[in-house]
């Protein structure tokens, strides 16, 4: 039944433009279904917080501000999803948000009490995916509105994936912080660098973000070209290469391998270098939302700002399909690297005719894309 009921609910969402009109009762039922489920996850973090949400996030966040705010979606969710019932033929949407909302109702709502201690171990971030997940789009999908660069629908080809992607990242988000920090002061600990510290640590903290942002960006060049001219690593970018559309989820399909090396080789040095702890937490924020923003659905371009810094459609010609977008436009931040290093390219105006690796040899899902890179 669960299975019927997950395909019912995928084929509606993936509905036809005609059908998702205005009127429809698609969006009320979109939006039902996506604060049921945000409202749903966040009774199980406050039920759960021990095993579901990240120590630094429990601390900033006021608790009778979360208690009130869930309040307001479980009835938002529930409100929408009548609204859902009652226009639309189909009532698969409205009547799973319905059915998320008498759970969540049931495991306690915003009242829900937690079960069991506080300890501190192992944790999955279930709190940063849906902060992260409702705070990215509700910048990035009017945007996408707003700017748009090609029409598609928000559950476009192999948005599951992708959701999952993000998904998975968040909740490994204890791992990863862990693998960035750990190595650092362990080198630190042992390596006589205390003199460059200091040097780098007494500069205005503005001057050691950009530095920051230049170095990983000349560091990130060249792992990215690598990754991009040794066949066995090109395999664990060929999926990050995979999407075919590309819009504010898709930047997030990434091998896991990848982002350790790519955040190890970042992060550790320059956390061995002595920048300010501040600046490089701020650095993974503003380097998560950059990226976000190059990958996305947007056509906005400044004239002045496209040499100095990257842009969507300039990271749209790196996952070009055409002959002409093979190994380009490595750099993340600034084109400056490419110009350097001679792999510059921006052709005036113009958009890659389609994304992709030519043939698609990467297969589809997360799993045979994981398993992909230790295949012959
Ligand atoms: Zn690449
Ligand atoms: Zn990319």
């Amino acid at each position: 039944m669960l299975k019927n009921l997950t395909t019912s609910l995928i084929k509606e969402l993936e509905a036809e433009k005609a059908s998702t009109q205005i009127g429809t009762g698609w969006i009320s039922g979109v939006v039902a279904l996506v604060l049921a489920i945000t409202g749903f996850v966040a009774v199980l973090c406050l039920r759960y917080p021990d095993l579901l949400t990240v120590p630094e996030i429990r601390v900033a966040i006021d608790v009778s501000l979360v208690r009130i705010t869930l309040h307001i979606v479980l009835i938002l969710a529930f409100l929408l999803a009548t609204v859902s019932l009652i226009l639309r033929q189909h009532k698969f949407l409205g009547f799973t948000a319905l059915l998320l909302v008498l759970f969540a109702v049931a495991l306690g709502g915003s009242n829900a009490r937690i079960s069991g201690e506080l300890t501190s171990g192992v944790y999955f971030g279930l709190d940063w995916f849906i902060l992260n997940l409702t705070l990215t789009g509700i910048v990035f999908l009017p945007l996408e509105r707003l700017f748009r660069r090609k029409e598609q629908s928000v559950f476009r080809f192999e948005w599951r994936e992708d959701l999952l992607y993000f998904l998975i990242s968040s909740v490994m988000v204890q791992s990863f912080t862990y693998l960035s920090f750990a190595p650092s002061n362990l080198i630190l600990a042992t390596a006589q660098l205390s003199s460059i510290q200091a040097a780098i640590v007494s500069q205005p903290l503005w001057l050691q973000f950009f530095e920051i942002m230049f170095l990983t960006d000349l560091v990130q060049y060249w792992v990215h070209r690598l990754f991009h001219k040794v066949p066995w690593l090109w395999k664990f970018h060929a999926v990050h290469h995979s999407a075919r559309t590309l819009d504010w989820m898709a930047g997030s399909r990434m091998h896991v391998v990848e982002i350790i090396c790519l955040r190890g080789l970042t992060v550790i040095p320059m956390t061995v270098l002595g920048f300010d702890q501040s600046m490089l937490y701020l650095y993974l924020i503003v380097v998560y939302l950059y990226a976000t923003y190059i990958h996305s659905n947007i056509k906005f371009d400044i004239e002045w700002i496209k040499p100095i810094l990257v842009t969507p459609r300039y990271h749209h010609w790196h996952h070009g399909i055409e002959k002409e977008a093979i190994d380009v436009n490595f750099s993340i931040h600034f084109p400056i690297f490419d110009r350097l290093f001679g792999t510059y390219f921006m052709p005036k105006g113009r958009w890659p005719s389609g994304l992709g690796v030519n043939g698609h040899p990467v297969p589809s899902g997360y799993w045979k894309q994981f398993l992909y890179p230790f295949t012959k």
